[in-house]
Formats: structure tokens, C-alpha cells, sequence
């Protein structure tokens, strides 16, 4: 038996280590020049002109809402098939949310059905103020399409890229912001890169980047241009919003800025095992995650489909195999259950069924081991184990 192997996990270099431990001898913890520093080499990666280090993904959604003045009487539009937080942070803000199904090849959103909403919501008068597209698996959504669309109904969009750092789309860094307002990366330990736990947003837009400022760090500034008076002197500061701290810390800094150094090699890797995974399972009753020509997947996750149709036999021979598969030492995972299943949004009103290819997709699906560090060997025995799982219950 091989030892765990799990579904994601961080790869940490003694680099890495050195530059947190440097961080401990330096006169800052917090609020320091290494938060800054993350920013704006994650910024001049990607192409973009502003980003702010926060202290997770859900804290930079959060605070991408704000910016963009969502509040009660708001409605945000985002995936059924994404991590809670995605929506959650509409919620936040006292907007209301609504999901748009998904594409049953790219499991990201779904343009005709995106197009369908967006007719139908204009006639009840029920237009999202911003619509949040998740890049699934590492996956860009037909960002110049989905731009061009809200382009027209005139609706904000914030890209929920947490799993797309170092992805492409039409040749270009996912999070250059070409094709949107705002996008947000994770640097939660299963992603490309961490920073233990991290998130960041980034734009092209001056004004929303110092209100992105201003909200991760209490609504307050020092900055004497934006003060409603003169300054009492070099102590004094305002409170000109009401903001939170959602601040990264120089640990969690350093260590993403060290990471930094490596997302090349991190994203090659993944590619190549997406694409040993993609020869070595094709002859199983599977379905492969389909890669759209437009984009270049960063490779977050590797998803397969159960070929099965019918729901019952879906659901149970999901979990038949799921289970022998953690038997065996595999950590599977599943991504995601749909979020408008959670108690949580039936509470709210949603229902089992108003997403269809999103919850289709949920009762098949399971996510193989892909991360840097995993070996060829690993990934041999995990689709050996597969292979024979399936065969033995089909
Ligand atoms: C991981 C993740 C988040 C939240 O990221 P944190 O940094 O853990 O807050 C949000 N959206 C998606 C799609 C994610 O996968």
C-alpha cells in the first residue's frame, strides 16, 4: 500500500522556509514592505497595473463587492459549481445572489444560459449589478464573450480566479483584468502557490484599487488628498469607510513571494501530469475535463466524470469508487457541491433541480491527486487502482 496521497497539497522549498524565517528577524510582521512587494510582482506577472495582498480569497471577494458598491437591493450572478465563497461574499454585502448553470464541457458558466438570464431578467427587471465567473479548475471562462455580454446590460464583473494563477486565456495571464473589473486569486495551500493562507486582488482601475485599499485595512486612510480636513499632524488618520482588516501578513507575504519564483515550474508540472492523466485514462468509461482552445488551464484540479446517466447509478457508483479509492490511499475529492444545495441557500429559496448541469455534473464527478509534487509512479498506481475500480463495478 502506498502512502496517502493526497488531492492537493503545497510544495515548500528550503528557499521558501529561509525567506519566512528572514521575515521573523526583520523589524515588520505585518504591514510591511513584503505585502506591497507580493502585489506588485503578482500584478507585473499577470499584466495588471494595481493589486492589494489580503488575508484570503473570501476576504478579497468580499472586498471586490464593496468596491464595486454592491448592497442590499443588489443582485450578484456567479457559478452553482464553485467553492461557497464565491457567493457568499455578495451575501456579505447585503446583496442578493442568483447562479447561472453551466457549461456541461467546461463545467464553467454557461454562455447560453447566460444569455437566456440575461433576457429574461430584463424583462422582470431583475438585472445582477455584477457577475462573478469562476475559473474552474484552472479553466478561464469565455471571458471576451461573457464581457461582451454584460458589456451590454451594463453589469460589473469580478473573476473569481482562485484556482487560475498562471492559467492563460487567448495568450494572456488570467488576472490582466483584459476582459473584467476585478479578479481575485487564492493562495490557500492547495492552490498553485501559497502563502499559508492569502488571497489578492487585482485591477486596472485606480478608483476601485484604492477603495480595495481602503476596505482591507479598517476604511482608513493617511493619505491627506482624500482627508475630509487638514491633518493634525504625522500621527493623524481618518476613517473614511468602513473597512475591515483583511490584511496579508510579511510571513504569508514572503512565503508567497517566494513561491512566485517557482509558478512556471509549478504549472508545467501540472500540465504535463494533466496530460499523462489525459493518455492514461482515455480508454476508461470516463469523461475527461475538455480544454477549450482559447484557454490554457492552469491545472488546480483534474476532474473526471463517471459516464453512467442515470441518477441513482450515478450517485452510488460514485461513491463506490470514491470510497475504494480513499481505501486505497488516493485522496479523491469531490468539487464542488453545487452551492445552491447547501441548507444554507435552500433557505434562501433555491432548490435541488433549478441548476441541472450543475448538479448532473456534481452526482459523476471526481477529483484525481494533481499537485506539483506528485510523482509519475503515484500516478500510475492511482490510475491502475482506478482502472481496476471501475472495471470491477461497471
Ligand atoms: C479556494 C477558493 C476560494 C476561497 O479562497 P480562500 O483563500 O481559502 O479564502 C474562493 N473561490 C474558489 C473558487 C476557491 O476555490
Amino acid at each position: 500500500m502506498k502512502a496517502f496521497i493526497p488531492y492537493g497539497k503545497q510544495d515548500i522549498s528550503n528557499e521558501d522556509i529561509q525567506s519566512v524565517i528572514d521575515v521573523l528577524h526583520s523589524d515588520y510582521l505585518t504591514q510591511g514592505p513584503k505585502a506591497i512587494s507580493f502585489a506588485k510582482e503578482v500584478a507585473q506577472y499577470c499584466g495588471t497595473k494595481y493589486a492589494v495582498a489580503m488575508n484570503s480569497a473570501t476576504s478579497a471577494l468580499h472586498v471586490a463587492c464593496l468596491a464595486l458598491q454592491l448592497g442590499p437591493g443588489d443582485i450578484v450572478w456567479t457559478s452553482p459549481n464553485s467553492f461557497l465563497a464565491s457567493s457568499n461574499c455578495a451575501l456579505y454585502c447585503g446583496a442578493t445572489v442568483d447562479f447561472v448553470d453551466i457549461d456541461p464541457a467546461t463545467y464553467n458558466i454557461s454562455l447560453e444560459a447566460l444569455k437566456e438570464k440575461l433576457e429574461k431578467a430584463t424583462i422582470s427587471n431583475r438585472l445582477p449589478k455584477v457577475l462573478i465567473p469562476v475559473h474552474f479548475a484552472g479553466q478561464s471562462c469565455l471571458m471576451r464573450e461573457i464581457k461582451s455580454l454584460c458589456d451590454k446590460y451594463n453589469i460589473k464583473i469580478i473573476e473569481d480566479a482562485s484556482h487560475a494563477i498562471g492559467g492563460e486565456y487567448l495568450n494572456q495571464k488570467i488576472g490582466n483584468c483584459q476582459f473584467s473589473d476585478i479578479c481575485v486569486f487564492s493562495f490557500h495551500p492547495v492552490k498553485i502557490i501559497t502563502a499559508a493562507e492569502g488571497g489578492m486582488v487585482l485591477t486596472n482601475n485606480e478608483d476601485l484599487y484604492k477603495k480595495m485599499m481602503l476596505f482591507h485595512s479598517h476604511g482608513v486612510t493617511r493619505d491627506s488628498q482624500i482627508m475630509t480636513e487638514s491633518s493634525h499632524g504625522a500621527w493623524y488618520y481618518q476613517q473614511i469607510a468602513l473597512g475591515f482588516n483583511y490584511r496579508m501578513t510579511e510571513l504569508q507575504a514572503a512565503l508567497g513571494l517566494s513561491q512566485l519564483n517557482r509558478i512556471e515550474q509549478f504549472i508545467a508540472r501540472r500540465r504535463i501530469l494533466a496530460q499523462q492523466y489525459e493518455e492514461m485514462l482515455s480508454d476508461l468509461a470516463l469523461v475527461l475535463p475538455f480544454q477549450h482552445k482559447d484557454t490554457a488551464s492552469s491545472f488546480h484540479l483534474y476532474p473526471v466524470l463517471l459516464k453512467t446517466i442515470e441518477k441513482k447509478k450515478r450517485l452510488s457508483l460514485r461513491k463506490v469508487v470514491f470510497d475504494q479509492l480513499r481505501a486505497a490511499n488516493i485522496g479523491v475529492n469531490v468539487h464542488y457541491i453545487p452551492i445552491h444545495t447547501q441548507p444554507y441557500y435552500q433557505k434562501l429559496g433555491f432548490k435541488c433541480g433549478d441548476f441541472p448541469n450543475a448538479e448532473f455534473y456534481y452526482f459523476g464527478a471526481i477529483s484525481l491527486p494533481l499537485h506539483f509534487g506528485l510523482t509519475d509512479s503515484e500516478q500510475i498506481y492511482i490510475v491502475e487502482t482506478l482502472s481496476k475500480i471501475l472495471k470491477e463495478n461497471l
